[in-house]
């Protein structure tokens, strides 16, 4: 249980971060590494609680168990933490980096606010399995004579890919894009996460027996139809990708963007990737960023990267409280206010504000009129402002998959948001042999919401293929 006065003893320290007038000079990971011993010292800080509500539904999706790796790192066996980790996690250096840790908000220390760096472990242990070698492809000792194929190749795909073929099948990844990865390689950023990490654990996957094959793009150019009669199962895991249409006045201007497509072409540049469509640039330009989300936050920390003159984010929700009544919403994920590490590197940031009309001059973007909104997020008459502009990004987030394509040809059951319908035991669709998981499933969501999904699907197809599983769900 770490040390048994740790949490006494030992204040919480989590990774630093690269001051922002260095890490805004470059598109790299900027944390700063807690050296072996300081991570020892912060699993020491865990209580083992008799319910650990860190692991438990409230916290992490899938299920780390957390009180037990953290004892492992102070007691120095980090190989065996790592094969703990792994035993519930296919990519934990994926999530040690991008999660936002609904563990930590319910870990018991979070009652006073200061809860075990739980994620900062999980990375380390993470890292140092694979610079110590630990981490090694496990190859199936007995091939099932089953092929499987999966489409889409983000968290939920690659997760489902490696569960698959460490069970034996002949898995199959069909992927529309270059690269393998889906919104972790081309939505969020290198300095988020990089992406060398993505093609190590490819190399892993493709090493326990799966192939990948890039640039189909199911649907249309390689139809359904013969994926579903050429396979013995297919997952569909092609995430959540139409935007929300804000129904914007004036955002047919030039200079009005959809965040995507934004994020997309940088990624594709630090990726070396050909960027084909016109490059979308904010540097020297006033940046207004419309959304309060993740990838919001990506569109200000990319602005500034390029170089953008300032950069505003307009969230319509009111401004969050400091601090939640701890009391009430513990151990559940709370409102509260938060800085991301982008919007610490100088983004002016407008709460309670609507955005009325994209306003301009000869066809393109000059300002955003702007209004406060009243509790019901009604704009006030008589507080209209205008916010100048030369690029705006929209960034409110994904309505569902995308329905052309791949799903009308399919034509299985949609669920009323508009997502892939399929529950969370079977993870079937309406059609024979069909499933789905992670974000084209649930709706937009999270890399370790993804990871659960890939896992459990791929543990329900095996069942349902061999009639039994020894796959953990
Ligand atoms: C900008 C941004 C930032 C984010 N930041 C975070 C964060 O910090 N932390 C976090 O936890 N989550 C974050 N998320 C959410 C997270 O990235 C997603 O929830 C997660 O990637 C979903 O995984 P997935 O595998 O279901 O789908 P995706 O990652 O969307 O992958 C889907 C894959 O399917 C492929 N595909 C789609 N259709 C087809 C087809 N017809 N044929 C072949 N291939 C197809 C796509 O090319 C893609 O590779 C962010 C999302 C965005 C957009
Ligand atoms: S995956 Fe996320 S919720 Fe789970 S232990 Fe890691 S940081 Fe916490």
């Amino acid at each position: 249980m770490g040390k048994v006065t740790g949490f006494l003893e030992i204040d919480r320290q989590d990774q630093k971060y690269q001051p922002a007038s260095d890490r805004i000079r470059h598109f790299r990971e900027f944390t700063l590494r807690l050296s072996d011993q300081d991570v020892g010292r912060q699993a020491a800080r865990c209580m083992d609680c008799g319910i650990p509500y860190c692991h438990g539904p409230t916290g992490c999706p899938v299920h780390n168990q957390i009180p037990d790796w953290n004892d492992l790192v102070y007691n120095g066996d980090w190989q065996e933490a790592s094969r703990n980790l792994h035993s519930t996690n296919n990519f934990p250096e994926f999530t040690g980096r991008v999660c936002p840790a609904p563990c930590e908000e319910a870990c018991t220390l979070n009652l006073e606010d200061v809860p075990v760096a739980i994620k900062s472990v999980e990375q380390s242990i993470a890292d140092k399995a694979w610079e110590q070698g630990w981490i090694k492809p496990e190859v199936a000792s007995v091939k099932t004579g089953k092929k499987v194929a999966v489409v889409g190749s983000g968290p939920a795909g690659l997760a489902a890919a490696q569960q698959l073929a460490r069970a034996g099948h002949d898995v199959h990844v069909y992927e529309r894009e270059v690269k393998a990865g889906g919104l972790l390689r081309y939505g969020i950023p290198d300095f988020k996460m990089e992406k060398h990490f993505i093609d190590r654990r490819v190399a892993q996957i493709e090493a326990e027996g799966a192939t990948f094959h890039y640039g189909a793009n199911i649907g249309v150019n390689l139809p359904m139809a013969e994926l579903i009669a050429g396979h013995d199962a297919v997952l569909l895991t092609g995430g959540s990708e139409a935007p929300r249409d804000p129904q914007l006045p004036g955002s047919e201007l030039a200079g009005v963007h959809y965040a995507m497509p934004f994020l997309v072409q940088q990624n594709r540049r630090v990726g070396r990737e050909e960027v084909h469509e016109e490059p979308i640039i904010a540097t020297g330009r006033r940046v207004v960023v419309v959304g309060g989300g993740d990838t919001a936050s990506d569109c200000v920390g990319t602005s500034f990267r390029q170089g953008a003159l300032a950069v505003t984010q307009l969230d319509i929700r009111p401004m969050p409280p400091l601090k939640e009544e701890k009391l009430t919403v513990w151990p559940y994920w709370p409102t509260k206010f938060r800085t991301s590490s982008s919007q610490a590197e100088g983004a002016e940031r407008e709460f309670a504000c609507a955005t009325l009309r994209v306003v301009g001059k000869n066809g393109k973007v000059t300002g955003v009129e702007c209004a406060r909104v009243d509790e019901k997020r009604r704009p006030i008459e008589g507080t209209e402002f205008i916010i100048r502009a030369d690029l705006v990004f929209l960034a409110i987030g994904f309505a569902h998959p995308l329905h052309e394509g791949m799903l009308a040809e399919l034509g299985a059951d949609l669920d009323r948001r508009g997502n892939l319908k399929a529950d969370t035991e079977s993870y079937q669709t309406s059609v024979d042999k069909v499933f789905a998981a992670g974000d084209m499933r649930r709706g937009q969501s999270l890399v370790v919401w993804a990871i659960r999904e890939g896992r459990q699907a791929a543990h329900a197809i095996d069942k349902k293929l061999m009639g039994a599983t020894t796959l953990p769900w």
